[in-house]
């Protein structure tokens, strides 16, 4: 089966939608060369305090497997659901939306999208980067949510050199460690149980991103600010080490909360039902409700990396769930 057939067949679900078949591995350059003449990038700026911020697509991820989208979920009523939002019920989109954020001279982006293992759908980061005037060489950090590969794909390039050469890297330390020593059992509370071909295949992968990295690498610290602007929550779950970022600039704040909730339509009315990139479900779905409710209670301007672009709005409760509000764009 090829890398073309498993994302049609969705047999990979979710952040496996995004990955790497053995012919990947044997032949990388083929996958990023693969775009027809599709073009996602593009790039959103905005303020926040004293910073410029620019919310740059990596394009986005099409999951044909939608019964397995949400493990817990009743897959009639999931139906329902996109049917009832005009949605289609073959597959669900999630966009990648990857933060720039610009202080003084220093430029700090909010993991790197698909990279290496992108589809026909994805990898654009650079070139959405091209288009908001920068250039791969002016990153200075990168703070990396989680490991998954549609968050590290593009720190590296198909020859294992660094796409961001003058950057330091950021990882949570349980993030760094678990990945160095998972291994199937570790994903037995996850819907990627069934997937264990792929899982096989992609936590070397990610271990191997790691290992290049580690020289670059420092662990973040959740108890003060980095560069006075930035603080750091863990919200295990997706991953053990899943890491949230708090901006404060001025009087402005943003929660960019990363890989926390994957569908605005489905997973905000129904924290409970999971998603299939979920490393340990129940983790995740008290993260995802504890975190929800602190936003909704809070008021927090939120950025999702997953939500259609440009991933920025509110959390509201609605009921005993929740509902998002995405913040309302009048200008392009
Ligand atoms: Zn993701």
């Amino acid at each position: 089966m090829n890398r073309r057939t498993l994302l049609k067949t969705g047999t990979l679900a979710g952040i496996a939608a995004l990955l790497p078949t053995s012919s990947l591995f044997a032949r990388p350059s083929e996958v990023v060369d693969t775009k027809d003449d599709n073009d996602f990038s593009g790039f959103r700026k905005l303020k926040l305090g004293d910073l410029d911020l620019y919310i740059l697509s990596d394009g986005f991820i099409r999951d044909t497997n939608v019964a397995a989208y949400s493990p817990r979920a009743n897959v009639t009523e999931l139906k329902n659901i996109l049917k009832d939002n005009f949605r289609s019920q073959d597959y669900i989109d999630m966009a990648i939306n990857v933060l720039l954020v610009k202080k003084g001279n220093q430029l700090i982006l909010l993991d790197s999208g698909l990279g290496i293992f992108a589809d026909q759908n994805n990898g654009f980061l650079l070139k959405s980067l091209a288009k908001a005037g920068f250039t791969p060489n002016q990153i200075t950090d990168v703070f990396i949510s989680h490991a998954h590969p549609d968050h590290v794909g593009g720190l590296l390039d198909k020859n294992n050199q660094f796409v961001f050469p003058n950057a330091k890297y950021y990882i949570s330390k349980t993030e760094h460690d678990f990945w160095m020593k998972a291994t199937e059992k570790d994903f037995k509370n996850s819907g990627l149980i069934h997937e264990l071909d792929f899982l096989k295949m992609f936590i070397p992968k990610v271990r191997s991103i790691l290992t290049t990295l580690k020289p670059k690498l420092s662990y973040y610290d959740y108890q003060k600010a980095l560069f006075d602007n930035f603080t750091f929550v863990l919200a295990p779950g997706h991953t053990p080490g899943m890491t949230l970022t708090k901006i404060k600039s001025a009087n402005e704040e943003l929660m960019v909360v990363a890989d926390l909730i994957h569908s605005d339509v489905l997973l905000f009315p129904h924290p409970e039902w999971g998603f299939s990139g979920d490393t340990d479900l129940d983790i995740a779905i008290s993260s995802r409700r504890k975190i929800l409710a602190e936003l909704a209670t809070t008021k927090t301007r939120t950025l999702c990396y997953h939500l259609p672009y440009s991933g920025l709005g509110y959390v509201k409760k609605s009921g005993s769930a929740f509902q998002w509000i995405q913040e309302a764009v009048f200008v392009p």
